[in-house]
């Protein structure tokens, strides 16, 4: 029989997590052509989430669980539980319900039955978020997809049924700046997309501030483009050509009209402005340089505290 692993990130899910349990093991009680195995990933959860998994992997033996050293993040425990999987089907799933457990028998018929390679799943709408929030997202996924040329799916979750072959292309991407949002559309394969609408998460609290999510898309941005930097050099031409323009014309009106001593205002507005523009331009290279650097120390995603 062919197996599924169930690989879900846990940061300070306690709450959550016995709810989670109990909704999965439902739908994939019907699912019988398929054998499950959950990966619970603990991301340094400072609750009783741990102990929670370990009881659950006395009662059930299909449920294993790996407890990263400290908080990691969401990617580095999808990572760590992406490699600890042996199924050949994964499941990326997130513990707070707010991917539907209902929609697995679509996804497994999807790569099952219709020649796909994932099922992927996406909100298609952005309920109970706030305005400002949806409004920058949009904006953000316009953008990377334009500049990045990656298929990015406006409101795409983590939420996925990968074949293997899927899951070990996405394994062999060894950076440590993990976007996966990017990694998926990156490896290509088919993918198959269904809608749901959002939900609220069953308990706990979100993980995510408005700021750490626009440092969040930054991060996505220097992972997978490097237009910022031609961006950069064209903004720099740019004014490169107005300076020309500027001496000409100051020539010119110097020979016709002499050379009152005037524009000290002007002068020191140009000189923010242009100080400014070359510190920003500096900070992009600086951001690129400075993943750059942490992708040549390669230091572990994650480390492993304990497995069982
Ligand atoms: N998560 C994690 N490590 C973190 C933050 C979050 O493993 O540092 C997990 C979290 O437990 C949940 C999933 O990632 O299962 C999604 O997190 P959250 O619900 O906070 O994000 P949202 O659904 O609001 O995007
Ligand atoms: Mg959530």
């Amino acid at each position: 029989m062919e197996k599924c692993s169930i690989v879900v990130p846990c940061y300070n899910e306690e709450e959550a997590l016995p709810l989670f349990y109990e909704a999965v093991q439902q739908v994939i009680g019907e699912m019988t052509t398929l054998e499950f195995e959950y990966i619970l990933v603990d991301d340094g959860s400072r609750d009783q989430t741990l102990s929670i998994m370990k009881s659950l992997a006395q009662k059930d033996p299909a449920v294993h669980y790996l407890a990263l050293s400290r908080n990691f993040g969401k990617e580095a425990a999808m990572l760590a539980g992406m490699e600890e999987s042996t199924g050949d089907y994964v499941v990326i799933m997130d513990a707070d319900l707010q991917d539907p457990p209902e929609l697995l028998p679509q996804m497994y018929q999807a790569v099952k039955e219709e020649e796909y390679d994932c099922a992927a799943t996406r909100r298609v709408d952005r309920k109970g978020e706030p305005i400002i929030r949806s409004f920058f997202a949009r904006r953000f996924y316009r953008l990377m997809n334009r500049i990045a040329k990656l298929n990015m799916m406006d409101g795409a979750r983590d939420y996925r049924f990968m074949k293997r072959v899927m899951v070990d292309a996405i394994l062999s991407m060894k950076e440590y700046h993990r976007f996966s949002k990017g990694i998926f559309g990156w490896v290509g394969f088919q993918t198959k997309w269904i809608d749901f609408e959002n939900r609220k998460r069953v308990a706990g609290r979100t993980k995510w501030s408005f700021f750490s999510l626009f440092r969040y898309s930054i991060e996505g941005m220097v992972a997978f483009t490097t237009a910022p930097l031609e961006w950069a050099s064209f903004v720099g031409l740019f004014f490169c050509v107005l300076a020309l323009i500027a001496v000409v014309f100051l020539f010119v009106r110097a020979l016709l009209f002499g050379d009152p001593v005037m524009g000290w205002p002007s002068l020191a507005c140009m000189i923010t402005f242009f100080s400014g523009l070359q510190l920003f331009v500096s900070g992009i290279i600086g951001m690129y340089l400075a993943k750059a650097y942490n992708e040549i120390k390669a230091r572990p995603v994650y480390i492993v505290r304990e497995k069982g």
